[in-house]
């Protein structure tokens, strides 16, 4: 995947990590909408000189020889489309919000353990929604229902909440969509009313383009962390650690409701200090920051058989300890399995971040473990 480096002395405001797709393909139903002529704009501000307009609807072409360069292929392309009638109802998605709304499908970035495989089927290619208006369309719809955080004690004070993050990463794509800030800037200016909340977590760094959005406070930006060591051996293509910290002390000071995604937590060797060292790392990157609203999300490693099945396709050469054998089955009330650490191993871990964050990140407000 090509990305560019840049370096700077200010990462507050310059990305470290760019995602530029080798190809964008346009579908037929895409091609007219009129935020793909803002998604043509902005592919062809990045460089990109390889945009195609298919004579359907179907995605061809993305397919290689071998299952590594199908991934190849795929992860270096963008597809513009249509998003079909059942990607546009918004679908409850508890722990994190009332409501899913999905800006796109699939993610350019490279993380061995990607929570995407095995639930996105076929070369992971991303696909951004073109019809912007019918996807948003959800929020007004469901702006005052829910069950997550709409009307509950803990967290009824967030109102009705909308995660853009379930099936892609919107920051990673967004300077060659612009839907993440069409997003913003809706809910921001009130067009759904003063009691939504947007909410979309992150592993890349590119926030200079919504600093100065009218956000309203309205949306929660959350940084996907880990400790470094984890972070550095398994998500290839994404910001480095330093700089994803440095995006979310330029988005809390520009206002916005922040957020840290601590995901996978892995008990990998030394991990107290590792992990210890992480949330040290994010009370420097909060320290002073007027008016500071961060919560914290909890998440351990966990995976399923298609999942497994997937990414040991994708990185044949892993060093991600993915061994049922080792592991905690957990039936979701479908009938479906994942595998989770065993018991032990979870509570030791959660009593350490109860602990830690209450001693060295005390103005984060923990919103779940799982
Ligand atoms: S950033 Fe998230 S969605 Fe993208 S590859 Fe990594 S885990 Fe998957």
């Amino acid at each position: 995947m090509p990305t560019t480096l840049r370096t700077s002395t200010d990462l507050s405001t310059v990305a470290t990590r760019i995602w530029t797709p080798k190809r964008v393909l346009i579908t037929r139903a895409a091609a007219g909408l009129e935020h793909t002529g803002e998604i043509i704009r902005r592919c062809e501000a990045a460089g990109v000189t390889d945009i195609q307009l298919l004579p359907g609807d179907r995605l061809t072409g993305l397919r290689g020889e071998s299952e590594r360069q199908t991934y190849a292929l795929a992860k270096s392309s963008l597809a513009v489309v249509a998003a079909p009638p059942s990607a546009l109802k918004p679908q409850p998605i508890p722990p994190s919000a009332d409501w899913r709304i999905d800006l796109a499908r699939g993610c350019p970035a490279h993380c061995q353990y990607c929570y995407l495989a095995g639930s996105l089927g076929g070369p992971p290619i991303t696909r951004v929604y073109a019809n912007l208006d019918d996807v948003l369309a959800g929020i007004g719809t469901h702006a005052g229902r829910g069950s997550v955080t709409s009307g509950t004690v803990e967290r009824g004070h967030e109102g009705t909440t909308f995660e853009l993050s379930c099936y892609t990463d919107p920051l990673g794509i967004e300077h060659l969509t612009g839907s993440l800030s069409a997003a913003i800037n809706r809910a921001g200016r009130g067009e759904y009313g003063d009691r939504v909340q947007l909410r979309f977590t992150t592993k890349f760094d590119d926030v200079a383009g919504l600093l100065d959005l009218p956000h309203g406070r309205r949306t929660r930006a959350r940084f996907s962390v880990n400790a470094a060591e984890v972070a550095n051996r398994f998500e290839g293509g994404t910001a480095r650690m330093p700089a994803r910290l440095a995006a979310l002390r330029a988005m809390a000071e520009a206002g916005y409701r922040v957020g840290l995604t601590i995901a996978p937590i892995m008990p990998v060797p030394g991990w107290q200090e590792a992990y210890g060292e992480l949330l040290d790392d994010a009370a420097a990157a909060v320290a002073g920051v007027d008016d500071l609203d961060l919560t914290v999300e909890l998440i351990t490693h966990r995976f399923t058989p298609a999942s497994r099945d997937v990414l040991l396709q994708w990185y044949p050469g892993t060093r991600l300890e993915m061994d049922p054998d080792q592991r905690a089955e957990k039936r979701s009330k479908f009938g479906g399995v994942k595998y989770v650490y065993p018991r032990e191993a979870m509570t030791g871990m959660r009593q350490f971040f109860d602990t830690e964050l209450a001693r060295r990140l005390p103005a984060a407000r923990i919103l779940y473990w799982t």
